[in-house]
């Protein structure tokens, strides 16, 4: 379980987060959306104790990640894995051993039954045979598959993907959802996505949360998010719907 109560962080002035307050259930997979610049990706780093907030609580299950001491904070960011925005892929490493590095700082598997779970877990996200290739070799879709395979190599109790989509044509970005499902479905871990595949992220999520200026706008069931009027969830939701736009001189 992760909560956050009334959380603010600036950067140089800037609030990224302005008084959050949001919660995922133990096992829920929570959906993330708002526009760029909103906070989402410091509410990511924030939920995994990365960020520190200026002022507010974060807690995972029961613990005080703000007010915990270091090796506490540590031992709980071992059980996270975290899929950053861009890649973050080690460039100078093998697509398995980016992939067995979580395992190789976490746990005290041998170097042979690393190499094997780092193999599986490609094999996961569809990445059989890659093993080898080094990451400038493959598309970007192949790489946010890398990410994920990485952040899920530990089986990790809660599993954060900031925006494992961006940049991803609509094809690959749903297949990105979906392995995101699947993993969800074999670890059985609590699971927050920030996409801006708003559609596609709706289909997956059990909540989903909208974040404007650091504030949350919304929470509830896609359905319910779905159907709010207000004009704020609107304005957001509205250009969802229409992921075709007809071109002005059509
Ligand atoms: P999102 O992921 O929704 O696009 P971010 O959480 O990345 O939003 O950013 C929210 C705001 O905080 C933005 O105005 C961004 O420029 C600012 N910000 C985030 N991280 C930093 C940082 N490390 N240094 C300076 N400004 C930052
Ligand atoms: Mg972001």
């Amino acid at each position: 379980m992760i909560n956050l109560v009334n959380v603010y962080r600036s950067f140089d002035g800037i609030k990224a987060l302005d008084g959050l307050t949001l919660s995922v259930k133990k096992g829920g997979l929570l959906g993330i959306l708002g526009p760029g610049g909103s906070g989402k990706s410091t509410l990511c780093k924030v939920a995994c104790g990365l960020v520190k907030p200026d002022a507010g609580v974060v807690f995972v299950d029961d613990v005080d990640l703000i007010r915990a001491d270091p090796k506490t904070v540590r031992r709980i960011q071992a059980r996270c894995g975290v899929q950053f925005q861009n890649d973050a892929l080690f460039e100078h490493m093998s697509v398995w051993a980016n992939v067995a590095y979580p395992l190789q700082r976490l746990t005290d598997y041998s170097p042979g039954e690393i190499r094997a779970m780092a193999i599986e877990r490609l094999a996961t996200v569809g990445l059989a045979g890659f093993e080898n290739q080094m990451p400038s070799q493959l598309s970007g879709g192949q790489r946010r598959r890398v990410a994920l395979a990485r952040a899920c190599a530990t089986e990790p109790e809660i599993l954060i993907c900031d925006d494992p989509t961006a940049g991803l044509d609509p094809v690959t970005s749903r297949h990105i959802l979906d392995m995101i499902v699947g993993i969800r479905y074999q670890v059985r871990n609590t699971v927050v996505v920030v996409s801006s595949d708003t559609l596609g992220l709706l289909s997956i999520a059990d909540r989903v949360a909208l974040i404007w200026d650091g504030k949350l706008i919304a929470e509830d069931t896609p359905a319910v998010i779905w159907q709010d009027q207000r004009r704020e969830v609107r304005r957001y939701l509205d250009d969802a719907k229409l992921p075709i736009r007809r071109p002005s001189w059509a």
